[in-house]
């Protein structure tokens, strides 16, 4: 049952302003956070970020704001910093950025006008427009059941009104119930399930609430099993002592061989994640790792270098048609990183401003 706290009358005509900053409160916790409703006018979005990712061809969709998973790193806080509405939702409910659960307000219309005119008639009706769409940039698409069924009829409308191909990425083993509920579109859904470690311990001292990496692995292996298609996401990666062993383990685990791509990432900088990562890792007992993440901040070129050896282990264990290795470069390592596409890697950033600003999808 839905409790609205800031009474606004839908009928009563809002200033934009008044209108991003609209919310309303239920009573329902979502994956033990209190949950809130922002309205939106829009489910997808055009231009991505993820298209110099190759995750998508440009548009991405999601249908909320913050996630249901707290994890230590992520970047979605520091792009949604200025956005009126979860400013207000911080400041009137007093609760901080991950302890709340925001989701867009009746999304599924919102998706339905994107897609179909007025007069019924689709806007995107070229059958040969097979274009991948990316969900979700903002939150996990399985982050608890509730999430993931209405992912389903999310892509349902996105896969009956186009002819796109939809690309989804999750940390929970939830990711099942989104294949199962669209079995009959195998050939249109590429699923994956990310993990920067196979340890299920250290996941939990950094990825709060997610599945653990043994559970998104038999997802992934069962998902392969069952004819989904599947790539690979193994990210964000720590530094590690033996970087062959740890990319050949992980590439084995996911099956590199029955991904139609892999991506892999080390931990990047996202406002105060790494310091986030480091609290999170030392409290629960993994000082070593603290540490070493610890030295990635104060040494650019221990940074450098721990992104180098990531990638060259990669390298060698998957192939370069198959591998899309995510690199935010810097000034000084453009030409190194630049020898490396033939090998899978993607330089993200051209300058120190666009470094830091990349990787912020346009949401
Ligand atoms: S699952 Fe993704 S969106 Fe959710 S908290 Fe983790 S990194 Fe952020």
């Amino acid at each position: 049952m839905k409790k609205t706290i800031i009474v606004i009358d839908k009928n009563v005509k809002l200033t934009p302003a008044q209108a991003k900053a609209h919310y309303t409160w239920t009573e329902t916790l979502s994956n033990g956070k209190p949950f809130f409703c922002v309205p939106t006018r829009k489910v997808i979005s055009e231009g991505s970020q993820f298209q110099h990712k190759k995750l998508c061809d440009g548009r991405t969709f999601t249908l909320g704001w913050t996630c249901g998973f707290s994890c230590q790193f992520c970047y979605v806080k520091t792009i949604l910093c200025r956005h009126a509405g979860i400013a207000r939702i911080l400041k009137e409910s007093g609760l901080a950025f991950q302890d709340v659960v925001v989701e867009k307000e009746d999304p599924l219309p919102v998706l339905t006008r994107q897609l179909v005119g007025k007069n019924g008639q689709r806007k995107f009706p070229d059958p040969k427009d097979r274009q991948v769409v990316f969900s979700s940039p903002m939150i996990d698409v399985a982050a608890n059941r509730k999430t993931a069924l209405l992912t389903v009829e999310a892509c349902r409308i996105i896969l009956d009104q186009t002819a796109w191909t939809i690309r989804l990425l999750s940390k929970s083993a939830g990711l099942k119930l989104i294949a199962e509920g669209l079995s009959e579109y195998r050939e249109r859904v590429i699923y994956g399930l990310s993990t920067g470690t196979l340890a299920d311990n250290l996941a939990r001292a950094f990825e709060l609430g997610a599945s653990s990496p043994s559970a998104r692995v038999r997802t992934l292996r069962w998902l392969q099993d069952n004819g989904y298609r599947t790539f690979g996401m193994i990210c964000p990666s720590l530094p590690q002592e033996d970087y062959a062993s740890f990319s050949s383990e992980l590439a084995e685990a996911i099956r590199a061989d029955r991904c139609e791509h892999v991506w892999a990432e080390v931990l990047n900088v996202r406002g105060k994640s790494m310091e986030r990562t480091c609290t999170s890792l030392r409290a629960r007992g993994f000082e070593k790792e603290a540490v070493r993440v610890e030295q990635l901040q104060d040494d650019p070129a221990v940074w450098e270098t721990n992104a180098r050896q990531t990638f060259l282990a990669h390298a060698r264990t998957i192939p370069p048609e198959k591998l899309r290795f995510l690199q935010y470069v810097g000034a000084g390592q453009r030409e190194w990183w630049a020898a490396q596409k033939p090998n899978g890697a993607i330089l993200l950033g051209k300058t120190a401003a666009t470094v830091r600003r990349a990787g912020r999808p346009r949401v």
